[in-house]
């Protein structure tokens, strides 16, 4: 219902940390060491960076990756609500003040652009500004995740549904209200649902934005972009891979093919999707089964050594991909590079697969990581952030 902006501030200090080697008290003051450099040469280093949802999530670890690790100039549009007198902001609006913040201490650019991505003026306000401080782009994230699409042509709303297709799907998950865990039996979509579903998170609004920045002019010479996937394992494929969602994804892999091909001859140029790890994100959370299927994950992939939070995944995507020389040759047999490695490990899958039916609601937390859930999910909005004190008035007016 509402957000810490100190708890927010510090969440983004942490990323930007995990970026920079510093430690997090040092991040944006002024007697810090000099910002890290993951790679400063090479051609593949993007300069001028547009992150469509920058602002929570996969794609504000994206926006601190290109900015800190790569001293990139970013635009980051996304779609959060401003503080009134009755209400604190969203926390993608508290963590994009922070990063303002600390991008201004750090002497990078940042120019935010809080409008809804999927219209046809947040598109044209983000080309003057491109074209004002960031022409010609290098790299676009595409990293939205909505629940409904204004089609900017006909002006119809699409919502978007998270069902399987075809039959009902029963599974266990976490009620997470009442912290119990629960048999669920979810209705397939119809067509209409998955039709709707695709149109808000399949990639017809993606190749509105290239095509926008081509016609106008704003792409660089081998410019890059990236649109964010999950796959995940067979327990999950009803209500993911083959479900509503799943749907939308295989549009995005055939808008990346699309774009690839519109891209690579006149720029030299890729569009690619990467399929990244599950992760707590205001998005994952609100599927079906996937707080369960989180919280054991996380259990076994601490054990192993193996967990990754979003700013280590977008790490890896930009060192091992982006910036690689021969990275984008580095992908699936679908042309899709693959974040989802360590998630996807046989035996973390096996493991992951002999406790689910294990779980009940007496052992949900010994046999599950679901306190670590929680707390992952109540950091999400600042809340439970180490080194807050929420006994202390916090200011939650802040204008961006
Ligand atoms: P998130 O909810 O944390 O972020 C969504 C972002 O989209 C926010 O910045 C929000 O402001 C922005 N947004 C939403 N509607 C908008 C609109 N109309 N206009 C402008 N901005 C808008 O989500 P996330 O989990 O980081 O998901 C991002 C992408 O990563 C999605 O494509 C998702 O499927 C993918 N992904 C997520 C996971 C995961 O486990 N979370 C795993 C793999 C892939």
């Amino acid at each position: 219902m509402n957000a810490h902006p100190e708890g927010c501030r510090l969440n983004v200090a942490h990323q930007i940390a995990a970026v920079t080697g510093q430690t997090t008290a040092a991040v944006g003051n002024a007697s810090a060491p000099p910002l890290a450099h993951e790679a400063l040469a090479g051609d593949t280093v993007p300069h001028n960076v547009l992150v469509i949802g920058a602002s929570t999530g996969y794609g504000l670890a994206s926006r601190i990756t290109a900015a800190w690790g790569y001293h990139a100039r970013t635009l980051g549009v996304f779609f959060e609500r401003p503080p009134d007198e009755n209400k604190s902001a969203t926390a993608g609006y508290y963590n994009t003040f922070a990063f303002d913040a600390f991008a201004r201490r750090d002497g990078l650019f940042a120019a935010h652009l809080n409008a809804d991505a999927f219209s046809t003026e947040c598109k044209r306000e983000a080309m003057a500004i491109i074209r004002r401080e960031l022409a010609p782009v290098d790299l676009i994230v595409y990293s939205l995740a909505s629940p409904k699409r204004t089609d900017p042509r006909s002006g119809v709303v699409y919502s978007s549904t998270l069902k399987p297709i075809r039959k009902p799907y029963s599974s266990r998950t976490i009620e997470l209200d009442s912290e119990k865990v629960i048999d669920v039996t979810l209705p397939p979509a119809n067509d209409k649902e998955i039709a709707d579903t695709i149109a808000v998170m399949g990639g017809d609004d993606w190749r509105l934005w290239i095509e926008a920045l081509a016609s106008e002019g704003l792409l660089a010479p081998g410019v890059r972009t990236v649109a964010y996937s999950y796959i995940g394992p067979e327990l999950t494929w009803p209500i993911y891979r083959d479900g509503t969602i799943g749907r939308a994804k295989q549009d995005l892999d055939q808008t990346a093919a699309v774009l690839d091909r519109m891209l690579s001859p006149k720029y030299e140029g890729h569009a690619i999707v990467a399929v990244n790890k599950a992760v707590v994100t205001q998005a994952s959370a609100a599927i079906p089964v996937v707080p369960l299927y989180l919280s054991l994950l996380s259990k076994v992939m601490r054990a192993k050594g193996l967990e990754e939070s979003p700013v280590d995944q977008m790490r890896r995507l930009f060192a091992d991909f982006l910036t690689a020389s021969a990275g984008l040759q580095n992908v699936d047999e679908h042309g899709r590079i693959r974040l989802d490695d360590r998630e996807m490990r046989s035996d973390v899958q096996a493991e992951v697969a002999a406790l689910w039916p294990q779980v009940t609601t007496e052992n949900l937390r010994t046999l599950s990581d679901f306190g670590v859930f929680q707390r992952e999910f109540r950091n999400l909005f600042g809340f439970e952030v180490d080194a807050v004190d929420y006994d202390l008035p916090v200011e939650t007016d802040l204008e961006l």
